[in-house]
């Protein structure tokens, strides 16, 4: 059986200095991400995208409670132009459609299928934001029986305090936390 690491949501719009919805210190992932990406332990290495219609349901300006961010095709959707782009095997777009959340990399998309076609069963989950989409994608996994592994060094969060309880919350449904 294999490892796959897997980059969750590290776009321009999530990533100081100038990300729309900028997750605090959220450029401290990088430099692990990269170490991790390129260190040849992975059988996948897979990025995510949060890639939202221009009227997503999650923007304020639809009753969400996010400003806009990661509207597809846009600057801001893209990936973080300081990942190192040639490790990544595959790159997953989630949160396409306007009424669902897409907090999850698992959300009416092919990635489990991916991970099964390709024998992982153990997922190294990085990325941003902590309180969101990693823990709503560790957490998916975990309930397809995969085995989770998060570095702490490797995940930044939007609220401290959230970023903790969900890494506790991940702990007690038996994802390694390091
Ligand atoms: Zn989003």
């Amino acid at each position: 059986m294999a490892d796959a690491l897997l980059i969750v949501d590290v776009q321009n719009d999530f990533t100081p200095p100038d990300g729309a919805l900028a997750v605090p210190r959220g450029d401290e992932v990088i430099e692990p991400i990269n170490a991790l990406a390129t260190s040849g332990s992975y059988e996948l290495v897979v990025a995510t995208r949060d890639w939202h219609p221009p009227d997503h349901s999650s923007f304020r300006s639809q009753g969400g409670p996010w400003p806009e961010h990661c509207v597809r095709d846009t600057h801001g959707a893209q990936l973080d132009s300081r990942l190192q782009r040639d490790a990544i095997d595959l790159v997953i777009d989630k949160g396409t459609s306007r009424d669902a959340p897409g907090y999850s990399a698992f959300e009416s998309t092919r990635l489990l299928e991916l991970l099964r076609d390709r024998g992982v069963d153990h997922v190294i989950v990085a990325g941003l934001a902590t309180d969101f989409c990693v823990r709503h994608t560790a957490l998916d996994a975990l309930k397809e029986g995969l085995q989770i592994s998060i570095q702490t060094a490797a995940v930044r969060g939007i609220d401290a305090e959230d970023s903790d309880r969900s890494l506790e919350e991940l702990k007690g449904a038996g994802a390694e936390v390091i």
